[in-house]
């Protein structure tokens, strides 16, 4: 059996939907042709032109990252600086370029859910959900036909609400209608009033799955023209936000949690605000530039915000009541490859998957 590059990139966008990246944001395939065969896969946190060596070195025609290197709008190829010439290469050497960028910041189990595992954190969950993520669909089937019905939505992936699945609910009623002329209406004849004992089946689900859910339950459901009802919700979806919040198993003091920190996140320095000798125990994470969660992590009552790019005018909002901890963009989310490496070679054992040796980090620092 051959694996194609499509394959890859469905397994990760079922942990990472590309709906759930930022607007501006450039996540999903960049270069490539989706149905080529994978030979084998190369994993990084940026896609540089050192990495596409690497891949042609190692003989992987599919590269993984979590920035995505085309970015803004290219409007000639010439080369002309190292976006350019990383996108000339991967092309030239046949390599496909896959981001999965602020998608993966956005949902548990990625990004952020990395850092807050290394960090040990319990009781994670969600700082800031992200809203209007999830939706409901309320159809009507007769009696004998709800249980395939709610099969096929059901395997469509609607019906999750946290750890439970195949959640729905009905009702039976009477459903009646008039079939036209031109109808070929499953149960009763054109131009004659009809009535059916149906279920009113309701399910919630998340909305990037709408047109998956509504190809189910057409194929699925015995009528010519099928009765339904689509809504957006407003409630909180557990699972899709950015930020992580968790609590240490004991309380740090400020130079202790310096160093446990450092050792986890495996650092050589970092900048910080200090909370005195208030202990820590409750904090926020977020992989790459977190700033702009300052605010919500206050609010939230957590003592310290480990994120990456803070601005000197950024740390004052900490207004000496919460740490903020600059790890560095890179450290912050350099560990996310190891979230690429363990579900490809997991799910995948027909090639090879390899982490790039190559240090992408541009920063370099001197004491
Ligand atoms: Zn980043």
């Amino acid at each position: 059996m051959i694996t194609r590059i499509k394959d890859i990139t469905d397994h990760l966008e079922q942990i990472a939907p590309l709906r759930y990246q930022e607007s501006y944001d450039n996540a999903g395939l960049l270069t490539g042709n989706p149905n080529d065969e994978v030979r084998a896969v190369l994993i990084s946190l940026d896609c540089t032109e050192e990495v596409v060596e690497d891949a042609i070195e190692k003989g992987c025609n599919l590269i993984v990252a979590h920035h995505p290197i085309i970015f803004k709008g290219l409007k000639s190829l010439t080369g002309k600086n190292y976006v350019e010439r990383t996108i000339i290469k991967a092309i030239q050497n046949n390599i496909a370029i896959y981001a999965s960028h602020t998608n993966l910041d956005s949902v548990v189990n990625g990004v952020n859910t990395k850092i807050a595992d290394k960090l040990g954190l319990q009781e994670q969950r969600i700082l800031v959900n992200k809203p209007q993520t999830l939706m409901q669909l309320v159809t009507f089937a007769p009696v004998e036909n709800t249980e395939q019905v709610l099969a096929a939505l059901h395997a469509a992936g609607a019906g999750n609400i946290g750890e439970y699945s195949n959640c729905s609910f009905q009702v039976q009623g009477k459903g009646r209608f008039l079939p036209s002329e031109n109808a070929n209406p499953t149960i009763g004849r054109s131009g004659q009033p009809e009535q059916v004992q149906e279920n009113r089946i309701e399910v919630i689900f998340p909305a990037y799955l709408q047109g998956k859910i509504m190809a189910a339950l057409k194929a699925a459901h015995p009528y010519e023209e099928v009765a339904h009802y689509l809504y957006n919700l407003e409630n909180q979806n557990q699972e899709v936000g950015i930020g992580i919040m968790g609590e240490l198993q004991e309380p740090l003091q400020e130079e202790a949690f310096l160093s446990y920190l450092k050792d986890k996140m495996d650092l050589q320095g970092l900048r910080y605000t200090s909370v005195g000798a208030k202990s820590i125990k409750r904090v926020a994470v977020c992989g790459g530039a977190g700033s702009f969660l300052i605010k919500d992590a206050l609010r939230q009552g957590a003592d310290a915000l480990v994120t990456g790019d803070v601005k000197y005018h950024e740390f004052f909002d900490a207004e000496g009541r919460m740490m903020i901890a600059d790890i560095g963009h890179y450290e912050s989310e350099v560990f996310t490859k190891e979230i690429f490496y363990d579900t490809i070679s997991k799910n995948f054992t027909n090639f090879a998957v390899y982490l790039t040796n190559v240090n992408t980090n541009p920063v370099r620092y001197t004491f």
